[in-house]
């Protein structure tokens, strides 16, 4: 198996720009003497001769000598660079395809200039398929990412932003409120009675019912509305743009729907109903920090729990 280095330090190309030297020196040594020779039969004044004859030894030989050894230093630098550079490719080559050895194909090709070709193209197209690889990484990367950033704001079960997100929305959304002087809505919504529910019909049934409910919360707010799953059967909704009276609004509309939809017990058309209560507040104006917005909220939820259940309070 032939483990032949990359080199250009070989046989047939060296040979070529040795072929070229010699024609480099040799003609215009050839015309020098050309000149001459012709000189000397043209001009019959001896004297005339001898110091053309002179002033061509005398300058022309050496000139001839200088410039022959400068194209000579000109070339081997220039055989020294190339050698170099095709050293560091042979390196690079080998590191890229993990071996010090080159294909026999490759190694048997006697035209270095070929050789260095097939080199050149087949690193080119190395790099190519790690550019579209990396190209790729970065892709599957992103998603990973954006995956994991969905994993850390929605809650899996419902498919609503989580406590954390939202309680991050309601500070950001308030800012903008207060900043813009527009008014904010938040409502807190529990299901009445879930554990009696999830007790009479399974976990199974009641989780399904908590999507449900997640689904009509969303059907029945607006695209600019925020819901979020705030706890077990919790749910908290940021209303931007909305007075307590529009959050009244809305809230009416969720309690209603939820009122009249039959959720599936899994028993056969057994169909049960489940309501909600509902605490309201609202950014009017008044300074008011999120978390006095949410303790509100949820002192106006347990309110109306207390007045009998599937209602809506708002002050
Ligand atoms: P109230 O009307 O006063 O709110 O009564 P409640 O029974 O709804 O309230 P309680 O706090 O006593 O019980 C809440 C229930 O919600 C108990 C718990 O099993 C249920 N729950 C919470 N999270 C989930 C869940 O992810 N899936 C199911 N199936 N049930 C849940
Ligand atoms: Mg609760
Ligand atoms: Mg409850």
């Amino acid at each position: 198996m032939p483990t032949d280095k990359l080199s250009i330090n070989s046989r047939t190309l060296s040979h070529k720009l040795m072929v070229l030297y010699a024609l480099m020196f040799i003609l215009p040594g050839g015309y020098l003497l050309f000149v001459i020779w012709d000189l000397r039969n043209a001009v019959l004044d001896p004297e005339a001769v001898q110091m053309l004859t002179g002033i061509s030894l005398h300058l022309g030989v050496p000139a001839a000598i200088l410039m022959s050894c400068a194209a000579f230093t000109l070339m081997y630098r220039s055989m020294r660079k190339i050698h170099e550079v095709t050293e560091e490719a042979g390196t690079f080559y080998t590191e890229i395809h993990g071996t010090t050895t080159v294909p026999r194909e490759l190694a048997e090709e006697s035209d270095e200039v070929q050789r260095i070709s097939h080199y050149v193209t087949d690193m080119i197209g190395e790099l190519r398929r790690k550019i579209n690889d990396v190209d790729q990484y970065a892709q599957d990367l992103d998603q990973a990412n954006k995956k994991l950033m969905e994993v850390a704001v929605v809650d899996g079960m419902t498919q609503l932003y989580n406590h954390k997100h939202i309680r991050h929305l309601l500070v950001t959304e308030l800012r903008r409120a207060e900043r813009f002087s527009h008014p904010l809505a938040i409502m807190m919504i529990d299901i009445d009675d879930f554990k009696k529910f999830n007790d009479t019909y399974g976990h199974l049934v009641g989780d399904r019912a908590l999507r449900d409910v997640s689904r009509m919360l969303r059907n029945n707010i607006r695209t600019v509305d925020v819901p979020a799953r705030y706890g077990g059967e919790e749910f908290l909704v940021i209303l931007p743009e909305a007075t307590i009276d529009g959050g009244v609004l809305v809230a009416e509309r969720v309690r209603q729907a939820i009122e009249e939809h039959s959720f599936d017990t899994g028993r056969g058309i057994r169909k049960s109903h489940i309501t909600v209560s509902i605490g309201v507040s609202a950014y009017e104006g008044a300074p008011v920090t999120d978390s006095d917005l949410i303790s509100q909220a949820d002192t106006r939820l347990y309110d109306a729990k207390h007045a009998g259940k599937n209602k809506v309070i708002s002050s």
